[in-house]
């Protein structure tokens, strides 16, 4: 087998604005076709739209367009969206295009020619919301199940595809070849369905009622039913039947559809593609679906924030993760804006984020910007090179099999490792004791922090390209591949090793929308000051740190006693920006009135006042010496 991935999503039915089932979709594609380049694949991945059929002529006329203008404008809606997703996608194809046309005519001449097709009187019930007839079993109280409305009768004479011939050859097709629909359930409920007789489809309107679509080649008063029409568009968007992408391709197809259009990916396009003589796809992957949580959502003008929103609010590559990090693939997940900024706040912010500022902030200090490539590693330095390895094959199992949360918990996991030898090597005592031992940790640091760059890749692409650029690495992005990191130390910088803008800033939820920020009624503002005399309740004193030590188990805090003409026992969030020994000796500004408060189990009597910005957390000093117990007026 050639190393070659083709990944499509389905083609978006343009009755209706993005919204974020799509922006999943194609992200979570985005991220497969990312993965494969990482493995050194030939990939191509296709998207695009849906544009035939009854519900876009209503759409059209309730707009006041013509269908052509229309879909024209619509589609580009979904074109115009995808950079700003970072999508990567090899083409855009449309249902309207000339080419797809005439593949949809070829295909529909050789079913034809196979004698699948015959044309026959029909009275049915029809749902005009979903374009299709309905069997009696298949409606739910009398009522299309999906527009709790009754279907209506009528009387058409149509073509029809013998889609029953190829039941049988389908359910052993199925059953033959692994994870041909998957995850299981979804390949379980195929086949509960296929347990019951399958019916032939219909694949025609006639003019008469429909003409906003493709005509059929052997008759002209007809088009194509949309479904039969929409599913070619993943063999003719590589230019079935002899184009060079198509041969090159085909043998590698795998889908990726939500699970309401199970069924005509699942039955009638393996069916469709057996009569013309085709291979059937590789894999069905099909996911679930996205619940909003409008509680956990920000308002604007009294309108919940749509979630494709939050994407110009905590930035792109915060949204991406968070979509492919909490949803477990096939089932159905909830997304709130809260939960959002609860990601990016522990895991970019605080474990990346940290981890990353923490390592190149020492490299520059200490090493000024290079790491040595030749070092005598210790036990504890091979443990993190061999975890460090070993996460990359475990995450490449796991995104080979879908299970993207997994695979990310498992870079987050080795992303915690890498924080915790830093806090056992305390890399700031041996620039002072031992810096061959210095040089070594620094060095195991270093590259751990570049695979885990390479890995979050393709769900993180511009983050990851950063986080390359500050490595001073010479390969960045898709140029830099699995193989490559999986060589320790074969990466070598070319360039000082710099301490770049925080990757990931802490983020609070927003309360409003930006553009909404001005009309706040100025009460709010006001009730933001404070009075004189509650500025004097504050009991703000300088004091001289005597002694600090880390808190074990916490990776941010730091117990320190500060003199402030008596000792005071206070738990300070720095330990990622200062060693204890940077500490001591240091004269701080302390809230000394402040209730007391336990953190990890020590009495905290009082706060340390500090400033942060994105390079970092700084606490605040005086100018010039002054006695301990000063008071800050
Ligand atoms: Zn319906």
């Amino acid at each position: 087998m050639a190393k070659r991935y083709y990944i499509t999503t389905p083609i978006y039915y343009v009755n209706a604005a993005p919204h974020i089932g799509h922006a999943y979709t194609t992200i979570v594609a985005d991220v497969l076709k990312r993965f494969y380049m990482l493995r050194g694949y030939e990939t191509f991945f296709l998207t695009g739209t849906d544009e035939h059929g009854d519900k876009i002529v209503a759409a059209a006329k309730e707009a006041g367009e013509t269908p052509q203008a229309y879909v024209d404008r619509i589609s580009s809606l979904f074109r115009n969206l995808w950079p700003k997703l970072n999508i990567i996608n090899d083409h855009f194809i449309r249902t309207t295009d000339l080419e797809h046309k005439k593949v949809v005519q070829l295909i529909l001449e050789r079913v034809n020619a196979n004698g699948d097709i015959y044309f026959s009187e029909y009275e049915g019930l029809y749902c005009f919301g979903c374009e299709r007839f309905y069997t009696e079993r298949e409606l739910v109280d009398g009522k299309c199940p999906d527009h709790q409305k009754e279907p209506e009768v009528i009387k058409e004479a149509n073509y029809f595809f013998r889609m029953s011939k190829y039941q049988d050859w389908l359910i052993n097709h199925i059953k033959d070849s692994p994870g041909f629909i998957r995850p299981e359930r979804y390949k379980n409920e195929v086949l509960s369905f296929l347990s019951d007789p399958l019916e032939d489809l219909c694949i025609s309107r006639p003019k008469s009622r429909l003409d906003w679509g493709i005509p059929l080649p052997f008759d002209d008063n007809y088009v194509t039913y949309v479904w039969f029409d929409a599913l070619i568009n993943y063999v003719s968007g590589i230019g079935f039947p002899d184009g060079e992408l198509f041969n090159k391709f085909w043998p590698y197809a795998e889908h990726l559809v939500a699970k309401d259009i199970l069924k005509p990916h699942g039955i009638y396009w393996p069916c469709m593609l057996k009569s013309a003589g085709i291979e059937p796809y590789q894999h069905l992957n099909v996911h679930g679906y996205w619940n909003i949580n409008e509680g956990k959502m920000s308002k604007s003008l009294g309108n919940v924030v749509r979630p494709l929103d939050l994407v110009g609010i905590y930035g792109l590559d915060a949204f991406r993760y968070f979509l492919l990090r909490e949803m477990v693939f096939g089932l159905d997940s909830e997304f709130s804006e809260e939960a959002l900024v609860g990601r990016i706040n522990s895991d970019l912010a605080n474990d990346l984020g940290n981890l990353l500022h923490r390592s190149m902030t020492m490299v520059q200090k200490y090493l000024g910007g290079h790491v040595p490539e030749k070092v005598d590693p210790q036990p504890e330095d091979v443990g993190l090179k061999e975890a460090a390895l070993h996460t990359i094959d475990q995450y490449e199992t796991m995104m080979e099999d879908l299970a993207f949360h997994k695979a990310l918990i498992s870079v987050w996991e080795l992303i915690g490792r890498v924080n915790k030898y830093i806090d056992t090597m305390a890399p700031w005592v041996l620039a002072k004791t031992d810096r061959p031992r210095l040089e070594s940790v620094l060095h195991h640091i270093i590259e751990s922090l570049k695979i885990i760059s390479v890995l979050i890749w393709p769900v993180m692409p511009a983050s990851a390209e950063r986080m390359q650029q500050y490595l001073g690495l010479e390969k960045t992005g898709a140029n830099l591949i699995l193989d490559d990191v999986r060589q320790w130390g074969r990466q070598k910088s070319v360039r000082a090793i710099v301490k770049g803008e925080a990757l990931f800033p802490r983020v609070e939820m927003k309360k409003e929308m930006p553009h909404t920020e001005e009309e706040k009624p100025m009460e709010e503002e006001k009730a933001q000051l404070i009075s004189f005399n509650e500025f004097q309740k504050l009991d703000l004193r300088v004091g001289t740190i005597r002694n600090a030590e880390s808190i074990p188990k916490s990776k941010k805090l730091v117990k320190l006693t500060v003199d402030i003409g008596e000792d005071r026992t206070v738990v300070a969030g720095i330990a990622g920006h200062y060693s204890p020994e940077e500490l001591v000796g240091k004269q701080v500004v302390i809230v000394a009135n402040l209730e007391p408060a336990k953190l990890m189990g020590v009495e905290s009597q009082g706060m340390i006042l500090a400033a942060e910005d994105e390079t970092g957390i700084y606490v605040l000093t005086v100018d010039k010496e002054v006695k301990p117990g000063s008071k800050v007026r």
